[in-house]
């Protein structure tokens, strides 16, 4: 019934080199007020989980297919623009999720998604897209937690993941939650909102799933002959052909050039940025095509 890393590995994001000292003006306003509320978030996530781990389920709960229309519409009043549904994949879990802790996750998966500013994003790298990925993180890391209290107080069993690192490989998740597909330059691509958006995940002890409505949403033809995120990365940390691992996981990005540039920055977004489907969206990308 719970679900456990079978080794794979996860990069270590560490806050501290994140440094806001050169922000300066109202983005410098704006992040000394966000960091709090993402620290507090991910301490409230934390806090979810210990008690969970306190006295886990000892069977799967059942739940009617009404309670699924309940989630959606309380996750589209706390702000969420993107849900699925997946089993969990354990070959996806980290074996160490380092910022919440989370070692164990329950079988099922409600995978959500949140916006990120389309103007903001658009000023990559500069200060207000950093900081608008930070807001996200924050955002959606509380409207996680108040989601999963909502399953909770329905007598159902959930682990909240925090957007902010987490413990499973929330693209992939998605892909499997038929939300999108991943492109180039290793992010979740959407109709809706191509990579522009964040991720988290709420580990769910109850089945079944509602089903999948398969959705046909192609991207890698478009990959194939754009490439434009790894000729616009500052600092060619994108990769021309995937690396595919032992383990069956993909490899897109050279992390460690990726994640000096993203802390030096507060979170870079240029690959968000100067992606066509972020610039001009699936439709226009589809008829541009034809
Ligand atoms: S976040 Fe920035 S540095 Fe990292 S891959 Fe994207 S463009 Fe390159
Ligand atoms: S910028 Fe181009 S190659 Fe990169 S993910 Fe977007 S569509 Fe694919």
């Amino acid at each position: 019934m719970l679900k456990k890393s079978k080794g794979l590995k996860s990069r270590l994001i560490e806050l501290k080199k994140f440094d806001i000292t050169d922000i300066k003006g109202s983005s410098s306003d704006k992040i000394k007020r966000i960091i709090p509320k993402v620290f507090k978030t991910v301490r409230k996530a934390i806090a979810g989980y210990k008690k969970e781990l306190a006295e886990l389920p000892k069977e799967i709960q059942t739940v009617p297919k009404e309670f699924w229309m309940e989630i959606e519409e309380k996750a589209a009043i706390l702000g969420i623009d993107l849900i699925g549904y997946a089993p969990i994949d354990d070959k996806l879990m980290f074996e160490e999720d380092h910022i919440g802790g989370i070692e164990v996750l329950y079988q099922n998966a409600i995978v959500l998604g949140m916006e990120m500013d389309y103007d903001a994003i658009d000023t990559a790298p500069d200060p207000p897209a950093g900081v608008e990925s930070m807001n996200i993180y924050a955002e959606l890391g509380e409207a996680t937690n108040k989601l999963t209290n909502f399953i909770r107080s329905k007598g159902y069993r959930a682990i909240a993941c925090h957007p902010l690192g987490g413990p499973i490989l929330y693209p992939a998740m998605a892909v499997k939650a038929g939300l999108g597909q991943i492109g180039t330059q290793g992010l979740l691509i959407t109709k809706k909102f191509g990579p522009r958006q964040r991720l988290s995940l709420i580990a769910v002890n109850i089945s079944p799933l509602p089903e999948k409505i398969e959705v046909k949403f192609e991207i890698e033809a478009y990959c194939q002959k754009c490439k434009r995120c790894a000729l616009m990365c500052p600092v060619n940390a994108i990769y021309d052909e995937p690396i595919v691992n032992e383990n069956g996981t993909v490899t897109r990005i050279d992390g460690e050039n990726c994640i000096q540039y993203f802390y030096e920055t507060t979170g870079c977004s240029v690959c968000i940025k100067e992606c066509p489907f972020h610039k001009i969206g699936y439709k226009a990308m589809y008829y541009s095509r034809l």
